[in-house]
């Protein structure tokens, strides 16, 4: 059996769209499995949509994901160049080629020839299908034409009848009436060709055997193996991925605030987790596992295990995912990671290390650290409004307002008068007490006290948290948040909360 190769075939819009992103993973994933080759192609025949950097933000996408190309751009092969735009001379002798072999023909229509047959046909109230007259000009008097210098396109030919029909490997057999078909464009006046040439062409040329893409490209392959047709190249196995959608209904958009790769990683989602993730949109294991690494992807995608059903993107359950994979590293790397996040939003010398021990079992990405926007659409609303997410670690810069409500505790039986009371005695342990890089100790302090006292734990930890934060939830309880301050900082705000206290009660 040939060797299997696939493609990742983007355009560089600048934008890695997550759909785009899962495409890219399943071809990565289908070559590997079976020790085939992957290649990155630049599809930048659109000029008008072409972004600067946009190459460059590819391969640093690809990158970041370990999806490693046999060849790319940057990577020669013998099959490049990998670049669309750098290949004109190909896609042009390819369209004579197919003229000559009657699966296209020259066309000299303008756009408003075009135009005003669509205007007629609307007015009728049919239905518009471009019924090409230059069908009839012979081939020599077509380039006799276009010798003498007359613009013109090349033009798909699509036989009048029959059936064109293929076999896709998650959307099974399809078939087409030919005479439902447009005859397209394939190379444009300006030499350059339409994504619907390029793509057979290339992927001929460059011995793609099976492409794996979007599965709003399946209403045109019946086109594009008209084309295979007439060269009498074989046709690839084609796999066309379900979409990944916000809802059933819903598509994904930038507008909405769906998240692409970038945005994603801007919040601080690692990328192995992200990609994890994307395996699992319209695809699954035999068994109901969900977390995997490279490798084991690798070994056990399948295509027949690919759904035909829209994939939905859930953005709970990738933060599920990621907080998974911060759990997981050890706590070493995660917090090299989380470094700079903490720089973004941390001035105080406070002990980071115990910090991130505490975070890493509790956050599901970083920006939850230097908080966050979150775009939310609301029921019935046209457009996403911006809700701002607190920094989690907020309160070690003590910025944050006294609230004596914040000391009332139903179920820790406190009130800001007896909390009062017992920040007395919290301070007067706390000066005594020396270890606070020792959270069992600093514990152990807080119920021995609490137990002297004759109280529930809570009485004393509920005050002395709230002193300590000013906050009703943090991370950690009193122990961790002295730790994480040290004790002159945890003494004067004890010393602060007692007086704010005292105020409060008084006025
Ligand atoms: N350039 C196309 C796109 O970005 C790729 C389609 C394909 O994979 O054939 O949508």
């Amino acid at each position: 059996m040939k060797k299997i190769r696939t493609r990742f075939a983007p355009s560089p819009t600048g934008y890695m769209h997550i759909g785009n992103l899962r495409t890219a993973l399943f071809s990565y994933l289908i070559a590997k499995h079976d020790n085939g080759d992957f290649i990155l192609r630049i599809e930048d025949t659109d000029q008008n949509r072409e972004v600067k950097g946009a190459l460059n933000f590819i391969y640093s996408v690809l990158k970041d994901t370990h999806l490693e190309y046999d060849e790319g751009p940057d990577k020669p092969g013998k099959y490049g160049p990998y670049i669309q735009s750098e290949r004109l001379p190909i896609y042009k002798e390819y369209a004579d080629k197919l003229v000559d072999l009657g699966g296209a023909h020259y066309c000299f229509c303008s756009e408003e020839d075009i135009q005003a047959q669509r205007e007629a046909a609307e007015k009728k109230g049919k239905g518009f299908k471009f019924v090409d007259p230059c069908h009839h000009i012979s081939v020599e008097e077509a380039r006799k034409r276009i010798a003498a210098g007359e613009k013109y396109v090349v033009r798909q030919t699509i036989p009048a009848e029959g059936i064109t029909s293929f076999d896709d490997a998650v959307h099974g057999h399809i078939e087409v009436e030919n005479s439902t078909l447009d005859e397209q464009i394939l190379l444009k006046s300006d030499g350059f060709p339409t994504y619907n040439f390029a793509n057979v062409i290339d992927d001929h040329l460059m011995e793609i055997n099976c492409v794996i893409r979007g599965n709003e490209y399946i209403s045109s392959t019946p086109k594009y193996n008209l084309i295979y047709k007439a060269f009498n190249w074989d046709i690839p196995m084609y796999v066309h991925c379900p979409p990944v959608m916000k809802s059933q209904t819903q598509k994904l958009s930038k507008r909405n605030g769906d998240a692409s790769y970038n945005d994603l990683i801007e919040k601080g989602y690692i990328s192995d987790a992200i990609l994890n993730y994307l395996a699992l949109l319209g695809w699954a294991p035999e068994d109901n596992e969900e977390i995997f690494t490279m490798d084991e992807l690798i070994k056990r995608f399948k295509i027949e295990r690919i759904n035909a059903s829209p994939a939905i993107f859930d953005q709970d359950k990738l933060g599920w995912m990621n907080g998974e994979y911060l759990k997981r590293m050890p706590l070493e790397k995660f917090h090299e990671l989380a470094m700079p996040w903490y720089k973004k939003v941390l001035t105080r010398d406070v002990d980071l290390r115990e910090l991130s021990m505490l975070l890493q079992t509790r956050i599901l990405f970083f920006a939850e650290i230097t908080g966050y926007d979150k775009k939310v659409l609301n029921e019935g609303a046209e457009e996403a409004t911006v809700e701002h997410v607190p920094s989690i670690v907020d309160f070690i810069e003590n910025t944050l307002e006294f609230n004596p409500e914040l000391y009332r505790h139903k179920k820790m039986k406190t009130t800001p008068e007896n909390s009062l009371e017992a920040l007395y005695w919290v301070k007067e342990r706390m000066e005594a007490f020396d270890n606070y890089s020792d959270d069992e100790a600093l514990t152990q302090m807080f119920i021995d006290l609490a137990a002297e006292k004759g109280v529930k734990n809570g009485r004393v930890m509920w005050p002395a948290r709230v002193a300590l934060s000013n906050k009703a939830s943090t991370p950690g309880g009193c122990a961790e948040i002295a730790h994480i301050l040290g004790k002159e900082e945890s003494l004067r705000r004890i010393d602060q909360a007692i007086k704010d206290l005292q105020n409060a009660l008084n006025a």
